[in-house]
Formats: structure tokens, C-alpha cells, sequence
């Protein structure tokens, strides 16, 4: 199967960190904020009440998103960079669907070469100071279904789109119509082995490519 529009996953995808659980940890409430994920994954409480939370108690200001943009870049998934460029020589649409933080993630896709205006992530806002104002919570990206919403919203034309990432929210493409190649690179998780079209368990993600380039 060929596809025309390729998005990947950005965290435990392109890059082998959970950002928003590195910037709990740098600001000291790591504990607090992975209970509040894990009340959400086991539907105590709906995902868009807890993504405000989260950053609430967090609150990164800017320098703490410039921190854990590098990270990013430092941490990239191998062969990342050689998976971008090949779709891309091969005149394919690149884009990265995360339900991160979209400045922290502008950086690594400057890096990979992926424009900023197929970078689709939850916005960030900042005092003039710098100091953390809030997050965009009407954004897609915040919100349950949120990954099948922006899937739908680039492709109007239906071309085939396959959709790279590791974890259960990435499973929503299939909703609207996209294939799914569940990564195991970074981490292997069985609901998404269970339920993708195609699963890989290589560290390296040029070992996609053999689903989307026939
Ligand atoms: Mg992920």
C-alpha cells in the first residue's frame, strides 16, 4: 500500500521522551501529575478535564519549554530523521499529530525538516513575562477523538493516510479512515499491538517504511 499523507506520532515516536511527564519531574510534581494521567487512562476522569489540570500544576514557563525542546532533539528516535526525508523525497506529506505542547515540539520538527504548519499540537500561552499562562483548551489535540478530528481536517480530499505513533489515542485515526502502524520502538504497548493495522517492534523507524512505500 502507497500513502500520500504521513503522520507521526511525536512522544515514544519521533523522540524517546513523555514531555509533559519531563516537565513534571523538572518542576517536582511527577507523582501528582501520573495520577492524574492514570486517572484519565482508567477513565476516572475524561482526558479534556485532566490535560488543563496537568499543565495547571505544572505550569512550565518559557524557559522550562526551550528545556524540554532540546530534550526532544536530543532524545530523537533512531533513524527519525532519514524517515522524514525519504517520505519527503518521495513527494509525501509530512506531518506530526501529538496532543503535546506545540512550541516545545516546533524545534525537533524544524530539525527533522516537517514545516510548522503541519505540526498540529496544543498551544502554549506565556505572560510577557514568560511565566505560565495556560493552555489552548479548545483544541482538538486536548480532547478524546482529538487525533481522528485532525486526521480529517488535513486529508478533505480522502487521499490515504497512514498515521505512525505508540499509544492508545493513536488508534483513534482509525476512526477516520486512517491505516495505523503502531510503534514499539520506545515502548510496546499490547491494546496497541492488539489493534493497529501494522505493528513494529525495531528500535529504528525506518523499519515503517516497508508499510508505506510499496
Ligand atoms: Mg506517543
Amino acid at each position: 500500500m502507497s500513502f500520500e499523507i504521513v503522520c507521526f506520532d511525536c512522544d515514544s515516536t519521533l523522540s524517546a521522551i513523555e514531555g509533559i511527564d519531563e516537565l513534571a519531574n523538572r518542576a517536582g510534581v511527577g507523582a501528582a501529575v501520573a495520577a492524574l494521567t492514570t486517572a484519565a487512562m482508567n477513565g476516572e476522569v475524561p482526558l479534556e478535564d485532566v490535560y488543563a489540570q496537568r499543565l495547571n500544576i505544572i505550569k512550565p514557563n518559557q524557559a522550562a519549554i526551550d528545556w524540554v525542546a532540546e530534550l526532544y532533539i536530543q532524545r530523537v528516535v533512531d533513524g527519525a530523521l532519514k524517515v522524514v526525508q525519504t517520505l519527503q523525497a518521495q513527494a509525501k506529506s509530512v506531518h506530526i499529530i501529538s496532543g503535546g505542547l506545540r512550541q516545545a515540539i516546533l524545534p525537533l520538527a524544524a530539525y527533522l525538516g516537517v514545516p510548522a504548519t503541519n505540526v498540529h499540537a496544543v498551544d502554549i500561552m506565556f505572560n510577557a513575562d514568560g511565566s505560565y499562562q495556560g493552555v489552548d483548551t479548545n483544541s482538538l489535540l486536548a480532547k478524546t477523538g482529538g487525533k481522528a478530528a485532525i486526521c480529517r481536517q488535513i486529508n478533505p480530499a480522502q487521499a490515504k493516510l497512514v498515521l505512525i505513533g505508540d499509544g492508545q489515542t493513536d488508534l483513534e485515526a482509525q476512526l477516520a479512515g486512517a491505516t495505523v502502524i503502531g510503534f514499539g520502538g520506545v515502548v510496546t504497548r499490547p491494546a496497541v499491538q492488539l489493534s493497529a493495522n501494522y505493528y513494529v517492534q525495531e528500535a529504528s523507524l525506518l523499519s515503517v517504511l516497508r508499510f508505506i512505500i510499496s
